[in-house]
């Protein structure tokens, strides 16, 4: 048996262009996209709701942020 490990990416559908974003979302960050928009770090954060999918923070971002570093330590 053949083991695919080589990544299929599907064609697009449909004429619709999908814009890709190269670098991470977040404000000020520059870094490489590796998930849904953001860098490595960047997802985390907006898995822990530091940061909101369109890369702007929450206006309780500080709290977050340190309820966050507390867990993270
Ligand atoms: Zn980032």
């Amino acid at each position: 048996m053949e083991k695919d490990t080589a990544k299929k990416v599907a064609p697009p559908k449909g004429g619709k262009v999908v814009e890709i974003v190269q670098s991470c979302q977040a404000e000020s960050c520059k870094k490489k996209v590796e998930k849904i928009g953001f860098c490595n770090e960047h997802f985390l954060w907006f898995k822990a709701g530091l940061i909101k999918k369109d890369g702007t923070y929450p206006k309780d971002f500080d709290k977050k942020y340190i309820q966050y570093m507390r867990k993270a330590a």
